[in-house]
């Protein structure tokens, strides 16, 4: 291995591993708190012209996530690639629709499209001089004791050590710096799957780029044992997600040919088929992903390394919190640097004090939801995935 020695470019310099949504909003924090930092990203740019990201998954931004976008006045760029969704409308098995609204006249949460929003956030990112971006490095391992990364140029192959005097782990669920800390003493760490996975699918814009179902909906197919949900894209489309079990009378495993997908989908979600041209190619090219919950502590690695969003406290989607609550670290660890200046001691610490226990608790509910959304939300009248089960 080449051993190519980077100092960090002043003695303030923080390292941020993760360019993902949280990566990004946080280096901006940073950068407003004086500080050079510098961010390592796995994945090419996406911004480029690749098309990176073979999926396009939507998100809901929703109160805690708007703040702290706010926090660093980035919220309004953001708005100019978000949907409204005032509620949320159930699709029964017969194609009857019901509307709840999430709360009072005026009250939403937010269609954004992940790679739009990541996107849009690292064309700020870049605007701080402050701020260097790194594409293309992967951290292969984090040496606690000489606080050293080894990183991968996955572009040029090349590797090299990278020393950091202190570090933000902000590289998902499969973190590489939470895997070093994992390795340290009385560290506490779970993870637990569910036996459900998920799959992307499209609605199609109607022509002429109109929305062919509500616009300003999220749209729930309850069907007691898993259900499809879809988002608003700007171009017109919906982006579906499919939350079904990978074992079972209904689930990945039964449905193994086109003409089995296009019976099942007719069969429980009539509605949406015809407006699902792709259906079979997309059910069968795009991934089936799991979908995990991760439970750790202690965040913080003495006053050198912090856990932050995923890489601390990754949720199931159900509650769509996620990447807010992640956002939502930023706006806590924002107040505590505000509080606590350079006392790095006592940021990360309270920083981890305190949000561990809200954590836990979206942690709870996330999965609670998942019943609330795929089963009672449901029309009573619909008996169809018994009937199915029956078969
Ligand atoms: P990530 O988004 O995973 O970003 C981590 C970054 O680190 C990535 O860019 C990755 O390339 C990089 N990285 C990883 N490993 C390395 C390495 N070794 N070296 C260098 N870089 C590395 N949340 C919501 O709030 N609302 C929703 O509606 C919602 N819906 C969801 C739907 C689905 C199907 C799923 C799966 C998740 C959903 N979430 C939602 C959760 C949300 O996606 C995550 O909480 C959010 O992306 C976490 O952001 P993050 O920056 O912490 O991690």
């Amino acid at each position: 291995m080449a051993d190519v020695r980077t100092r960090p470019s002043t003695p303030e310099t923080l390292t941020i591993m993760g360019g993902g949504l949280v990566g990004s909003l946080l280096s901006l924090y940073l950068a407003r708190h004086g500080h050079a930092v510098e961010v390592f990203e796995r994945r090419p740019d996406i911004r480029g012209t690749d098309p990176v990201e073979a999926r396009s998954i939507n998100l809901a931004l929703s109160d805690r996530g708007w703040r702290a976008l706010e926090g660093v006045g980035i919220a309004e760029a953001v708005r100019e690639v978000a949907i409204a969704m005032h509620g949320r409308v159930m699709h029964d098995v017969q194609g009857n629709l019901t509307m709840q609204p999430y709360g009072q006249a005026g009250q939403s949460i937010y269609s954004v499209s992940r790679a739009g929003l990541n996107r849009r956030m690292l064309d700020l990112v870049e605007q701080e001089p402050a701020i260097k971006l790194f594409f293309n490095q992967q951290c292969r391992r984090v040496d606690l004791k000489k606080q050293e990364l080894d990183m991968l140029d996955t572009a040029t192959q090349q590797s090299r050590l990278v020393p950091y005097q202190r570090l933000f782990g902000v590289d998902g669920a499969y973190s590489a710096v939470r895997g070093a800390m994992q390795r340290t003493d009385r560290f506490n760490y779970s993870q637990q799957y569910l036996d459900y996975g998920y799959k992307e699918l499209t609605i199609a814009a109607a022509p002429g780029g109109e929305w062919p179902i509500e616009k300003h909906a999220l749209h729930i197919w309850p069907r007691g044992q898993y259900m499809m949900i879809a988002l608003p894209n700007l171009d017109g489309s919906f982006n579906c997600t499919l939350f079904f079990p990978y074992e079972g009378p209904a689930s990945f495993a039964a449905l193994q040919t086109p003409a089995q997908v296009r019976e099942f989908f007719t069969a429980v979600f009539p509605d949406a088929v015809p407006l699902m041209p792709e259906l079979e190619t997309e059910f069968f090219e795009n991934p089936t992903s799991s979908l995990v919950t991760v439970r750790c502590f202690p965040w913080a690695h003495q006053d050198e390394v912090l856990l932050l969003g995923d890489a601390a406290h990754a949720i199931v989607p159900f509650y769509g919190q996620g990447m807010n609550a992640g956002f939502e670290d930023c706006t806590v660890l924002n107040e505590l640097l505000t509080r606590h200046g350079h006392d790095w001691t006592a940021i990360f610490q309270e920083f981890e004090d305190s949000r561990k226990p809200n954590a836990d608790a979206m942690a709870d509910l996330a999965v609670y939801n998942f019943e609330e959304m795929r089963d009672r939300v449901a029309d009573p009248r619909f008996l169809l995935q018994k009937k199915i089960e029956s078969q």
